[in-house]
């Protein structure tokens, strides 16, 4: 999969791909990042790509004909169409299911703005989607660009070893992950909950089930309400819920 990124920054977007997970799939030649300047197209001795808002007020607005230009010059460079995504927080909230479908696509453009924000005109003609990060507002899209660059490349095919596979990552069934623990068996005075001591492989699955859904019911509610329980998840909700009234922190607890 390839990005290109449009940022005014680009030293910090290729950052994504030096290091960890994203940096194998960059060596692995998986994941593919490009960065184009709109300073490149800037006007002028300063090669400015900004100006004040029409109307007045504080800040300056990415100008259309740079960002247009360092866009085209991605494209023209494109061996399948660019699915043109601009991170700004008035976009859609990033969701896994969002990524998922994303990675599908062979080649993504992430246009980052600054300053107050980019020349309406732009979005409206080059932009096929606006993304956010969540409810607050960042300097500039390139935070954004580097989470969408990292969360699809866990999601690409062969770049997440068995052993740390995305398949049981929060989200990917619609749930939160259950907790996880490693050694020593204690630790801050807790226990390792005895079941994962065991080797019973079926009561540890079941065991895990039980708490993502658990976590997912008491921490994200909301994820809850949009799945679909069936019979033997809400038996083992029901479980969880009862040992929390008895209570004490679930993992803390004797299994
Ligand atoms: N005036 C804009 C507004 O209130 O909607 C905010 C501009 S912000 C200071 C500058 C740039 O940061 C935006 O153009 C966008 O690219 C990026 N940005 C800020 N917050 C973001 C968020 N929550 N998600 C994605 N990008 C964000």
């Amino acid at each position: 999969m390839r990005f290109d990124i449009v940022t005014l920054f680009p030293e910090l977007v290729t950052a994504v791909g030096e290091s960890g997970v994203t940096g194998r799939a960059v060596q692995q030649g998986r994941l593919v990042l490009e960065t184009w300047n709109p300073r490149d197209w800037g006007a002028g001795f300063h090669q400015a790509v900004d100006d004040r808002p029409y109307g007045g007020g504080p800040g300056m607005v990415m100008q259309y004909g740079p960002l247009a230009s360092a866009l085209e010059a991605a494209r023209a460079d494109a061996t399948a169409p660019l699915h043109v995504i601009a991170l700004t927080p008035q976009g859609r909230p990033i969701r896994q299911a969002m990524l998922r479908e994303l990675v599908r696509k062979p080649r993504v453009a992430l246009v980052c703005g600054r300053y107050e924000g980019i020349d309406e005109r732009f979005i409206e003609a080059q932009v096929d989607e606006e993304w956010s990060l969540g409810d607050y507002v960042l300097s500039g899209g390139e935070l954004g660009a580097m989470v969408v660059i990292d969360a699809c490349a866990r999601l690409l095919p062969g770049v997440l070893g068995h052993a740390d596979s995305a398949g049981q990552d929060s989200f990917s069934e619609g749930l939160l992950d259950c907790p996880h623990y490693t050694r020593p068996e204690v630790a801050a005075g807790r226990a390792v909950p005895s079941v994962l001591l065991g080797g019973d492989h079926g009561a540890i699955r079941r065991w895990r089930r039980r708490e993502a859904l658990g976590r997912t019911w008491e921490r994200r509610p909301d994820l809850l309400a949009r799945e679909e329980l069936g019979v033997e998840d809400l038996a083992l909700l029901d479980e969880y819920r009862v040992e929390r009234r008895k209570g004490g922190p679930h993992t803390e607890s004797d299994d």
